[in-house]
C-alpha cells in the first residue's frame, strides 16, 4: 500500500470539485478529511468488524471524543460503564462535562443500570469489551438489546479484543479502537478508528438524535440521515468525517495508516499467539508462592467466566494482572528486575509489557479510589506478547525472585 503523503488533491475540473464539496460524489479533497492510505485502513477494519464504514483518527482518544460529540450537544447526556481506560474516564468525567455533556457512570455488573440511568436526553451508551485492570468482560449483547428497545445505540471500545470479539455481531451499533495497541502491534504509531455498524435506525428515533436528523447549519442545512442515503447506511460516520474531523482536525497521518495496515496483516496470527501465551502465564502465576491473586478472565468464575466464554471466542485475551504478596515495594522490585519484559504504559504490543499501576498510571488517585478501580498496592499489569513463552516465563521467574 503506497503512502499518500500529501495534503490535497488536484480536482479534474470545476464540476468535479463542486460535486465533491456537495457530497454528490465521494472523493479526496484534503487530507484532514480523507486520505487514500487512511481509506484502505478504514475499509479493511470495516470488513474485519462487519460494519458499513469507518473513520480513522489521530488517536484512540480522538476516536472516543468523536463518538460522543457526534451525537451529544450541550445539555445532553450519555451513560458509560465505570470500567474504562483512565484517559477515557477523564475525558468523560471532566473534559466533556465542562462542555455541558454529562456522563452518567454505571456499574456494568448490572445491564439494567444503563436503562435506569437514561432519559430522553440520553444519546448513547458506552463500554469497553475487556477493560483493565479488572478484566471483567462487558455484557455486550444484554446491554445492546436494552438499548435497542429504548432507541439508544451501544458504542463499544474493542481496543483490547480485536479479532477475538466482534461487538457488532453481539448487537453493538458502533465499535471504536485505539489502533495504537494490537492493531498496530509494534508500538510505533498512535491512532484511533471508529466503525459504523450501519444497523442503527437513527431516523426511527429522530427526536433523540438531532445531530443526524435536523438541518446542519455548518453544511448548508444538510440532514445527515438524508444526505447519507445514496451512499449507504453511514449517516453516523459521514457526519463525523465531514463535520467533526473537518472542524477539530484530529486526523490520522497517512504514514501511521501505512504502519497500522502492516500491523493488520498479522493481527489474527498475533492475537492467537498473545492469547495462548497469556493462558500459560496466568497458569504459571496462579501457582507461584509470591502471587496472592491472578486477575485473568479464564480464571474467573460464575457470571464473569460466562461473559468471558460468551464474548472472547474461546480465548481469554492477553491482558492479565496479579497481586504480589508483599505489596507496593514488591511491585517496584519486580518491575525493576525485569530484563526481557518492557516497562511501559501501553498494552497490545508484540512484546510483553509490564507496569505497576499504584506507582504510575493510578498514582494520582487516593488509595480508596485506586482500590475501587481494582488496583491494589501490589498489583502488576501484564500485556503478554508473542515471544516464545519460555522466554516470558523465565523473565517473570527471575523477577519474582527479586520481588
Ligand atoms: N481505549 C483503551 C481501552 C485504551 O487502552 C486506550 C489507551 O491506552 C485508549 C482508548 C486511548 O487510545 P490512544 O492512546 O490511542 O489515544
Amino acid at each position: 500500500m503506497p503512502i499518500y503523503q500529501t495534503t490535497s488533491y488536484q480536482f479534474q475540473d470545476t464540476q468535479h470539485a463542486e460535486n465533491l464539496f456537495a457530497l454528490r460524489e465521494l472523493g479526496n479533497i484534503y487530507t484532514r478529511i480523507m486520505n487514500p492510505t487512511c481509506d484502505v485502513l478504514e475499509k479493511r477494519l470495516t470488513e474485519l468488524e462487519g460494519g458499513a464504514a469507518a473513520l480513522a483518527c489521530a488517536s484512540g482518544q480522538a476516536a472516543s471524543t468523536f463518538c460522543v460529540l457526534n451525537l451529544c450537544q450541550a445539555g445532553d447526556n450519555f451513560v458509560s460503564s465505570t470500567d474504562l481506560y483512565g484517559g477515557t474516564w477523564n475525558l468523560f468525567a471532566n473534559t466533556l462535562s465542562a462542555l455541558g455533556v454529562e456522563c452518567r457512570f454505571v456499574d456494568p455488573a448490572d445491564p439494567e443500570a444503563f436503562a435506569r440511568a437514561s432519559d430522553e436526553r440520553t444519546r448513547l451508551w458506552y463500554a469497553e469489551t475487556l477493560p483493565n485492570p479488572k478484566l471483567q468482560v462487558f455484557p455486550i449483547r444484554e446491554v445492546a438489546e436494552l438499548g435497542r428497545q429504548l432507541g439508544v445505540p451501544l458504542i463499544v471500545d474493542n481496543t483490547a479484543a480485536p479479532v477475538i470479539c466482534r461487538p457488532l455481531e453481539h448487537g453493538a451499533s458502533i465499535v471504536m479502537y485505539s489502533t495504537t495497541k494490537y492493531i498496530g502491534g509494534h508500538g510505533t504509531s498512535i491512532g484511533g478508528l471508529v466503525v459504523d455498524g450501519g444497523t442503527f435506525d437513527w431516523q426511527a428515533h429522530a427526536a433523540r438524535f438531532p445531530t443526524l436528523n435536523q438541518p446542519d447549519p455548518s453544511y448548508h442545512g444538510a440532514v445527515w440521515v438524508e444526505a447519507a442515503k445514496p451512499l449507504g447506511p453511514i449517516a453516523f460516520i459521514l457526519r463525523m468525517r465531514v463535520t467533526l474531523l473537518r472542524d477539530v482536525g484530529a486526523a490520522m497521518s497517512p504514514f501511521n495508516a501505512f504502519l497500522l495496515l502492516q500491523g493488520l496483516e498479522t493481527l489474527p496470527l498475533r492475537m492467537r499467539a498473545h492469547c495462548d501465551n497469556a493462558l500459560q502465564v496466568a497458569n504459571f502465576l496462579a501457582s507461584h508462592p509470591k502471587v496472592v491473586k491472578v486477575i485473568y478472565p479464564g480464571h474467573m468464575v460464575d457470571e464473569m467466566r460466562r461473559r468471558a466464554d460468551a464474548y472472547l471466542s474461546g480465548t481469554y485475551g492477553a491482558l492479565l494482572g496479579f497481586e504480589l504478596r508483599d505489596g507496593r515495594e514488591a511491585g517496584r522490585r519486580f518491575i525493576d528486575a525485569l530484563k526481557l519484559v518492557y516497562h511501559v504504559a501501553n498494552i497490545g504490543d508484540a512484546r510483553t509489557l509490564a507496569i505497576h499501576p499504584a506507582t504510575t498510571t493510578h498514582s494520582q488517585l487516593s488509595s480508596e479510589d485506586r482500590l475501587a478501580t481494582g488496583v491494589s498496592e501490589g498489583y502488576v499489569r501484564l500485556s503478554i506478547g508473542i515471544e516464545h513463552v519460555d522466554d516470558i516465563l523465565n523473565d517473570l521467574t527471575q523477577a519474582l525472585e527479586q520481588a
